[in-house]
């Protein structure tokens, strides 16, 4: 038993009574990411989140690690560099996640479109060429409006001129989290869900030197004390800022919602992601992508300023996003009763910076001819006959088509930040979850020079490109081939290929460990269930129902039909691990219950 309510209690225990190096308040990927090098590099680490691993927007992205191509449109050319190579890293350390998806891009004759056929090409090429995917198999192709329309029939081919195809990659956001929370627990560190900051401990010379916490589950409140203490708590970074003594902070965030919508694969079927503009003259574009049996559209883009803790979806979310799926693909005509599941997340927006884009709008994109000059400088760059500061200004000095400063929501920096307030508390915020191993690694440097100076001591930090996550264990530059083993060994001791190589695929090098439960037996559920089941209670600290259903598992968005079927046994299964009495047993159920309905949009359904 590895990670579980009775190392829980031991990591308690151990830390009321020693002073860790570090302390990281967010079980997010940011954390989650800090976590990891920490732990790695030979720091005592702790890391406290105050509901599930992931449960805040981490488990709640479009679920792509990609380089953002849309960012080539609007000045980030930087941005693109260093999340395609971080996304080729991610892939390194966590290679059983994201998979290779290469994206569709259908242009229409539209004078807003974001992009012309002239200016995707050059995009993608230079997306390729950052990306360093030229000359292989995952290079860009130029579409006609044929090809397009053979690839994707459904699509209105009512002023379609053509399209192109990129390589992106698919992602599992929630699993990135728990596989780098593993590691770090397995490299000696404490990581505690449900366990919330409340307040910080202090020296005498006003330095934090600790956290005060409450315990979520029992209630009781404790202080763990360290010598640095990190804030990644994404859309609540602020909320946490002020908890501190000082009076003077100043708010950094800007959150903004995105929702997403899943209907069965009848009702929508594409074969492979897609992107395009939405078409609504609001400069934003949107992505629908297959998973399981399962199509999800997304996002929206809006300012959010209700409960961080429970964004949820609104009829005016859904009207959106129906009418602009309905638009492109119009023999459709999906309806809200289609949609089976959804969810709503948080941007952990930094306002202020620069303007960029992402998924949405850009306050002002590149003209053609500017673009042209930027591929350019890349181009010296890349060879070296340019340099950084040399492509950054000619990035800077490229035109645009629009823009009078204001930012809309989605031009607010999609960027990172790293503070260190004079207390001592270290914030690291913004991002996205293709980043945050580079995000984790300037934290740590910071980290690792505090320690240095400030404590004397020494730590030599990991290389954190070469340092798998948990289930990463294998060779990354044969994915298939690993695949291929752990399948076999799947269906050597009895599984059908299709559930041994659904296990494989979540589980990675871990397949082997989950496979050794063969003889666990759930009521009501398979073999291949009860394994991931029993593997997830004792190696994955799942404590409730739905933290199995929706962030270790993803049957609550895309395995409904399934969940729906298995559900009480599910409980019935916990209950007898857990020992739950019925009063206990009925709670979790309930709050199962209510989790589907909120997410299959069952209010919003019966109020019309
Ligand atoms: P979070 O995941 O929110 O983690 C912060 C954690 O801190 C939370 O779990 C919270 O419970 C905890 N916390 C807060 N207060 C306390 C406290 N007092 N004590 C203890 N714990 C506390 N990125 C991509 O790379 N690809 C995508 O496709 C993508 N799509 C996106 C689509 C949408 C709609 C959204 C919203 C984001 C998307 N992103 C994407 C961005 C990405 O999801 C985020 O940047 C990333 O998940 C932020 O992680 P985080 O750890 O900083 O924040």
């Amino acid at each position: 038993m590895s990670f579980s309510l009775k190392t829980r209690e031991e990591s308690i225990k151990f830390l009321k009574d020693h002073t860790v190096d570090v302390l990281i308040i967010g079980g997010g990927i940011t954390g989650a990411g800090v976590a990891v090098q920490a732990a790695a590099s030979g720091m005592s680490t702790a890391l406290v989140e105050m509901q599930d691993f992931s449960e805040g927007t981490s488990s709640r992205s479009t679920k792509l690690v990609h380089g953002g191509i849309r960012y080539l449109k609007s000045f980030d050319v930087e941005v693109v560099a260093d999340t395609v190579r971080e996304r080729a890293n991610v892939q390194k350390v966590a290679p059983h996640i994201p998979k290779p998806d290469p994206m569709l891009l259908p242009i229409y004759d539209d004078p807003n479109s974001t992009f012309s056929m002239f200016s995707l090409k050059i995009a993608m090429d230079l997306y390729d060429q950052l990306a360093n995917v030229k000359g292989t198999d995952y290079e860009n192709r130029v579409l006609t409006k044929e090809e397009v329309l053979e690839i994707s029939p459904h699509l209105n081919a009512d002023g379609l001129l053509g399209g192109g195809i990129y390589l992106d990659f698919r992602n599992n956001d929630s699993r990135l989290v728990i596989e780098n929370i593993k590691q770090a627990q397995a490299d000696g560190g404490h990581m505690l869900s449900r366990t919330k900051v409340i307040g910080f401990v202090y020296d005498d010379s006003d330095q934090i030197n600790g956290v005060k916490v409450k315990d979520m589950i029992t209630s009781e409140e404790y202080v763990i004390h360290a010598k640095v203490v990190i804030n990644t708590t994404g859309p609540w970074s602020d909320t946490v800022r002020h908890m501190t003594k000082d009076k003077e902070v100043i708010d950094q965030m800007r959150p903004t919602k995105g929702v997403h919508l899943v209907v069965d694969r009848e009702k929508l079927n594409v074969s492979q992601p897609t992107y395009f503009d939405t078409g609504l003259n609001d400069g934003r574009m949107v992505f629908v992508v297959p998973r399981e049996d399962k199509t999800y559209f997304g996002t929206t883009d809006t300012d959010y300023e209700g409960d961080f803790s429970h964004p949820t979806v609104t009829s005016e979310d859904v009207s959106y996003l129906l009418k602009v799926v309905n638009n492109k693909f119009p023999e459709r005509n999906l309806t809200i009763d289609d949609i089976e599941a959804s969810w709503a997340g948080l941007r952990p927006l930094i306002s202020g910076n620069g303007g960029s884009d992402y998924n949405g709008a850009a306050s002002g994109n590149i003209t053609d001819e500017s673009l042209e000059k930027v591929i350019q400088s890349v181009d010296e760059y890349e060879i070296g006959t340019l340099t950084r500061e040399g492509l950054e200004k000619s990035i800077h000095s490229v035109k645009t088509q629009a823009g009078d400063g204001t930012k809309s929501p989605s031009s607010v920096s999609r960027g990172s930040s790293l503070t260190r307030a004079d207390d001592g508390l270290i914030t690291l915020a913004g991002g996205k979850i293709t980043d945050y191993r580079l995000m984790a690694e300037g934290a740590l440097n910071m980290i690792n020079s505090i320690l240095s100076k400030e404590y004397g001591d020494d730590f030599v930090l990991i290389d954190s490109i070469n340092y798998p996550v948990s289930g990463g264990h294998f060779d990354a530059t044969n994915v298939e081939g690993a695949m291929k083993d752990y399948i076999e060994l799947g269906v050597s001791k009895g599984l059908s290929e299709k559930e041994a190589t659904y296990l494989a695929h979540l589980y990675g090098s871990n397949t082997k460990d989950v496979l050794s439960y063969e003889d666990v037996e759930f009521n009501g559920l398979t073999k291949a269930q009860s394994m991931a089941l029993m593997y997830s209670l004792e190696n994955e600290m799942t404590l409730t129902p739905v933290d199995y259903a929706l962030r270790r598992t993803n049957y609550l968005l895309f395995m409904r039909d399934q969940l729906d079927a298995v559900k009480v046994a599910l409980v019935e299964a916990m209950k007898e691990y857990y020992q739950w009495d019925d009063n206990q047993a009925q709670l979790y159920t309930t709050e199962l219950t209510e989790k589907m309905s909120e997410s299959s949009l069952d209010k919003l359904k019966t109020e019309g």
